[in-house]
């Protein structure tokens, strides 16, 4: 089915936002956590900023995709669950799994620039999802794309949520500062959540065949390969002793 202009708009304007941020944070790393120097402007508790900057991601892809076409065909309900795993957790669980550093907070523009892009990411992809995506009938279940798809996202969650939980056990309750992690994909890269948030987001571009979820992949790139880069340096400085075979990212690569 044709994708409506407000719906084409909504997409350029992700691309023309990916190129600029991805631009912008290799010289100027987005202002939150050991990159905040609490110079940009008001802040907010940190996971209320979490909950602000994620919920949009899961609730308007579920309005967009119930009153969408095709909410209960069985291909799409698939795909709405693989979203929701992720995106129920990092909004409604992971902000209050944090050990955050007491006194510190989240600037609000981070915060608000997170909702915006996350309404328009729940809207484009919930409902191509439900609505758009023609091909994503009974038969595509049966589709390679589908099966590869979703092995990569299985891949990338765990890999996303294991690296995630190797950097809470770090800090003991009331520590504020930061170590060297160790373990799990820490062993090639500093940055194993954002690699298996990138490779999620591709398994879930691959199983529905989607530019929506195209662009997602590509604003998560754009978000999160500088800031691997501004956090690998970081390390770098901080710990004389950083492993230095250790590469930011991709493994043996960058
Ligand atoms: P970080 O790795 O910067 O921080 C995650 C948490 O771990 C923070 O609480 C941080 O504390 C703490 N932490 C990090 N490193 C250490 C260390 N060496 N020692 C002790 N504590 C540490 O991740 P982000 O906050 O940038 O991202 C969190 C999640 O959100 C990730 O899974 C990421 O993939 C995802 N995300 C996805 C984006 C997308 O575009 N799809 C964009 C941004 C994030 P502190 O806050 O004090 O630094």
């Amino acid at each position: 089915m044709i994708t409506p202009p407000i719906w084409n708009s909504v997409l350029l304007g992700v691309y023309i936002v990916a190129a600029a941020s991805f631009l912008a944070l290799l010289f100027f790393p987005a202002p939150y956590g050991r990159h905040d120097q609490g110079k940009a402007g008001p802040q907010i508790d940190t996971r209320l900023a979490w909950v602000l900057m994620e919920a949009p991601a899961s609730l308007v892809f579920a309005y967009f995709f119930f009153t969408g076409e095709r909410p209960f065909a069985t291909v799409p309900l698939l795909l709405f669950a693989l979203w929701q795993l992720h995106y129920f957790h990092r909004a409604f669980i992971y902000p209050f799994q944090l050990e955050v550093r007491p006194g510190s907070g989240t600037t609000l523009a981070t915060a608000l620039m997170g909702a915006a892009y996350c309404t328009a990411n729940g809207y484009l992809n919930g409902s191509y999802t439900s609505t758009y995506g023609a091909h994503l009938d009974a038969g595509w279940i049966t589709d390679p794309r589908f099966a590869i798809g979703v092995a990569v996202f299985a891949f990338g969650y765990f890999l996303n949520k294991q690296s995630d939980a190797t950097l809470r056990r770090l800090r003991k309750p009331g520590e504020t500062g930061y170590k060297i992690p160790f373990g799990g994909g820490y062993r090639w890269v500093s940055c194993p959540n954002y690699l298996g948030e990138l490779l999620t987001w591709t398994g879930f571009a691959i199983a529905s065949w989607s530019p929506a979820a195209l662009s997602f992949v590509v604003m998560t790139a754009a978000n999160l390969v500088p800031r691997a880069l501004s956090h690998h340096r970081w390390y770098q400085r901080k710990f004389p002793d950083y492993p230095p075979d250790r590469k930011a990212i991709l493994p043996y690569i960058v």
